[in-house]
């Protein structure tokens, strides 16, 4: 019954809160995913009485370690290295590396956790890790930056491979960094695994489309969500948050499907172009350049600058999509967006609403899409990038592209179906959850205890 579905999930609740406890990142990720799982343990009490949110809970496996490097001063600095290795049942664990100050065991926890849902739902062959550094590459050389991914790959090295686990980039790990770990792993193994890592360069074993997957993908599962309501983006006005490679790639899409995207950001503040960003300025600026956003207004002055980042949601727009980072999206930024009549709400960061923030958007009506569901784009691609590796051959952009929109189609309509199926219709939170859950769950049954 429903009573007792969530006596169960609320019981292992209290159990994941003490054993992480002051992890408010991951409690708030599985808070989420298990409140959209009580419909199921209610219909399949057999889930229940295999463990399974007991065991899917708790990580197959925490590896937390030491990154010495010398800086170009000739100091010796010290940084955390994690991976979280966290489900096997789909695959090898797969999931990005994360080089920022904020990361620490409760946001890798949190990311890798969501991973295991996202990474089912894209219909891939592939399990949920996720992994990182409180190590800052902001303001480093690229020296310091080679140093200190090399001493993390010595590490790490000794826990990955192309069948056991196989990271990709993140916040702070673009091109330059997976170049530089795939160096150091090649010379440490004596070998040319291409593999073992995804977002690689194009010339030497990456995928065509991977750079751009995550915001395209984005912009392809908000398009299929707009359509069903008879909406599209041509002719809207978009807000995009961050300017990295998830907002740069969401923002040229959206831009080509006729939409107007009048801001973007990073973590010093936001611009506002009321023409329509100019992407090259911005991909000149943080790809090449390594600027910050507020540059943009010098070669832009009809264009404004604020340095009150969380302000961005006062912009009104049709379309919002959050592509910069955790909880960057409260309650009060919700009752704005939706104020100023937002239409629908993509996540093409991971968990950039708070959970009071969903529940604003949903009790409004506005279409909303979770990141598990709409962001899952670039881990599929790196699924893709890694069936290309296995092959040694290389597939077109256009072959890369068409295979990652049917992808987001089909997770766009197994999420709707999942919501009906299981009695929240349009809830795409709930449908997401259960669709990529339903997935490992069984896989999980049919592989025992373990
Ligand atoms: N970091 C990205 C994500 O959150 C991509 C992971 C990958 O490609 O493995 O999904």
């Amino acid at each position: 019954s429903l009573l007792e579905a969530k006596k169960y999930v609320n019981k292992v609740y209290e159990t994941v809160i003490k054993r992480n406890p002051n992890e408010s990142e991951f409690h708030q990720a599985v808070k989420e995913i298990f409140d959209s799982l009580v419909p199921v343990f209610a219909k399949h009490p057999k889930y229940m009485e295999n463990g399974i949110l007991e065991r899917i809970s708790e990580p197959e496996r925490i590896i937390s370690f030491r990154v010495p490097w010398v800086d170009d001063q000739g100091k010796v600095q010290v940084n955390r290295g994690f991976r979280v290795q966290f489900n096997s049942n789909l695959g090898p664990y797969k999931g990005g590396l994360r080089f920022h100050p904020s990361v620490n065991a409760s946001i890798i926890k949190f990311l890798g956790f969501e991973q295991i849902f996202k990474n089912s739902l894209t219909g891939q062959p592939i399990g949920g890790g996720k992994g990182g550094s409180d190590f800052d590459p902001k303001g480093k050389s690229d020296g310091e930056v080679m140093r200190f991914t090399q001493s993390f790959m010595t590490e790490l090295s000794k826990y990955i491979g192309p069948d056991v686990d196989v990271p990709a980039g993140d916040i702070g790990v673009g091109a330059r960094e997976i170049g530089f770990m795939f160096g150091q792993y090649k010379k440490i193994r004596g070998g040319f695994e291409a593999g073992i890592l995804t977002g690689k360069g194009v010339g030497y074993g990456g995928s065509l489309a991977r750079t751009e997957a995550t915001g395209y993908g984005t912009v392809y599962f908000v398009e299929e969500m707009l359509k069903d309501k008879g909406l599209g983006f041509n002719g809207s006005t978009v807000v995009v948050s961050g300017s990295g490679n998830v907002s740069i790639y969401a923002i040229e899409k959206a831009t080509q499907l006729g939409a107007k995207v009048v801001a973007c950001s990073d973590s010093n503040g936001y611009i506002y172009d009321e023409n329509g960003i100019n992407l090259d300025t911005v991909k000149r600026l943080k790809e090449v350049e390594r600027k910050r956003i507020s540059e943009y207004v010098i070669e832009h002055p009809h264009a404004t600058y604020s340095d009150k980042g969380f302000e961005i949601w006062q912009i009104p727009c049709d379309i919002a999509l959050p592509c910069a980072t955790q909880n960057e999206i409260d309650a009060v930024s919700a009752q704005l967006l939706v104020a100023n009549g937002v239409k629908a709400v993509g996540e093409g960061a991971n968990m950039p609403s708070s959970l009071e923030a969903i529940d604003v958007f949903l009790h409004n009506n506005v279409l909303f899409g979770p990141a598990k569901a709409v962001n899952a784009g670039g881990v599929a691609v790196s699924a893709l990038e890694m069936a290309q590796n296995s092959m040694r051959l290389s597939w077109t952009f256009e072959e890369v592209d068409a295979k990652l929109h049917e992808i987001m189609k089909d997770i766009y309509r197994n999420s709707v179906a999942a919501a009906k199926e299981y009695g929240h219709p349009g809830n795409l939170v709930v449908g997401a959850n259960i669709a990529g859950f339903t997935k490992v769950a069984d896989a999980m049954m049919t592989q025992g205890i373990v």
